[in-house]
């Protein structure tokens, strides 16, 4: 685990350089962005504070490591819920329950500021929401898309990382008919 975060720390130029440079990479460039057509699980979350929304598409695949889960999302607002929602996405994809579970878990730590990024050595794009705990007012728009996909992940999934019902054309029909599914509020 690298040091944690403490209010002393100051942070290098190049390093506060990186870390605007990625959101605003993954802001112009959001990588999965646009809503999964077929076999959708979704789930819609806003930071009303901000005026953000996301909403989260997943789709189950089988590989050899069993069901993995295709993450997509959809939204707008600040540039940091943007870029936090792509961020998660290229960091999800086609991941297992329980390795996204563990990611949510991961990202908590990094944009709250309690410790960088530790899956692996080198500098991943998570660490550039540890930029963002300097700013508490803010931690809500990263911490967006993440709560959303939890929900989603909640709602849907058993703790044996099964998907509770593979008929997720009821979710589709539920969009289609207009009906609210529950909204994740980061004001909560
Ligand atoms: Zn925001």
């Amino acid at each position: 685990m690298k040091q944690p975060h403490t209010a002393s720390n100051n942070y290098n130029s190049d390093l506060n350089h990186f870390y605007q440079e990625v959101i605003v990479d993954h802001y112009k460039n959001p990588r999965f962005k646009g809503a999964i057509g077929s076999c959708c699980f979704c789930q819609e979350g806003k930071n009303p504070l901000c005026g953000d929304t996301v909403s989260i598409y997943c789709k189950m695949e089988t590989a050899s490591s069993g069901v993995v889960l295709q993450i997509h999302f959809d939204g707008h607002g600040c540039s940091i819920s943007q870029a936090s929602a792509s961020i998660m996405c290229e960091l999800v994809h086609n991941k297992t329950v329980e390795e996204i579970k563990q990611a949510i878990e991961c990202a908590e730590l990094v944009y709250t500021g309690k410790h960088l990024n530790d899956q692996d050595d080198t500098q991943s794009d998570l660490d550039a929401l540890s930029g963002i705990s300097k700013f508490p007012a803010r931690i809500k728009c990263a911490a967006l898309p993440w709560k959303t996909l939890e929900c989603l992940i909640n709602e849907n999934f058993g703790s044996n990382g099964e998907p509770i019902s593979r008929s997720c054309e009821k979710h589709l029909n539920v969009l289609k008919q207009g009906k609210k599914i529950k909204v994740v509020s980061t004001e909560e």
